[in-house]
């Protein structure tokens, strides 16, 4: 196999998994559109990594929510007081949100100090039960932040007891029908993406979004935002046969399938 039948090799892999894996792919064209919520440790991480996807979704005529956990205020370069640098965030936030269509929901836990309990979890389930959205996004468990590491589990207890019918709580339980995590370069030991979904109509729309955190513009930090995640979205394109698209990993429990046996 030459590098050009590999490619198209993956390509069609890409496209496969896409189909296979989501109610929600842009390849599925007759798939009904849904609603996804990322669900992110700091907002940078929501619209950096799960942002487009967001987009793309709403772009299809489905709904998308993003929920931060907290305001990534820790994040604040030495010029800018910290509680000043997390109201920055919010209002970047929201901005970035009305652009792409979505709603944005910020909560305040501490940045650095993301608390992994039963009150955040139930805290998520709440949301989820609130807003049911057939699709979550969220942090691989492979990260080396511990505020990602802690969204990873929030969300995988937040989901399990939103789909609990024998758990009372203020909104009747709520089953998600797909998990995925999102490629961050930060969560990135032993990420393995399986799914591929195309982001060309709103990769330029996305990119504005993301320019309205100073973190995006290489204001707070070394790490190169913009170049890191724009190009991604472009080498992801390359292997899927898009020209720009974002790989998802989707939750290892929902990889099987069930065929007759021959
Ligand atoms: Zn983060």
């Amino acid at each position: 196999m030459n590098r050009r039948s590999f490619a198209q090799s993956v390509s069609g892999m890409a496209v496969l998994s896409l189909t296979k894996a989501s109610v929600w792919a842009q390849a599925t064209a007759e798939a009904k559109p849904g609603k996804i919520m990322a669900i992110a440790a700091h907002p940078g991480d929501g619209l950096f990594t799960m942002g487009a996807v967001l987009a793309q979704q709403i772009e299809r005529g489905g709904a998308g929510v993003l929920l931060s956990l907290s305001l990534g205020e820790k994040g604040a370069p030495r010029s800018i007081p910290v509680e000043q640098y997390g109201e920055m965030q919010r209002t970047a936030t929201q901005k970035a949100a009305a652009l792409l269509g979505a709603e944005a929901i910020l909560f305040s836990y501490p940045d650095a100090e993301m608390p992994f309990n039963e009150e955040i979890s139930l805290r998520v389930c709440d949301v989820i039960r609130q807003h049911k959205p057939e699709v979550v996004v969220t942090h691989w468990s492979g990260s080396w932040h511990k505020d990602h590491q802690n969204c990873h589990l929030i969300v995988r207890d937040a989901i399990f007891y939103a789909g609990l019918e024998t758990l009372p709580r203020s909104q009747p339980a709520h089953s998600v029908s797909k998990t995925f995590y999102a490629e961050n370069w930060e969560d990135a030991a032993n990420f393995l993406p399986d799914t591929y979904v195309s982001i060309e109509s709103v990769y330029e729309k996305w990119l504005e979004a993301c320019d309205f955190y100073p973190m995006w513009r290489g204001q707070t930090g070394f790490f190169r935002y913009n170049d890191y995640y724009s190009s991604l979205a472009v080498m992801r394109g390359c292997l899927s046969g898009a020209k720009h698209a974002v790989a998802l990993m989707s939750d290892l429990n929902q990889r099987t399938e069930h065929v007759p046996f021959l």
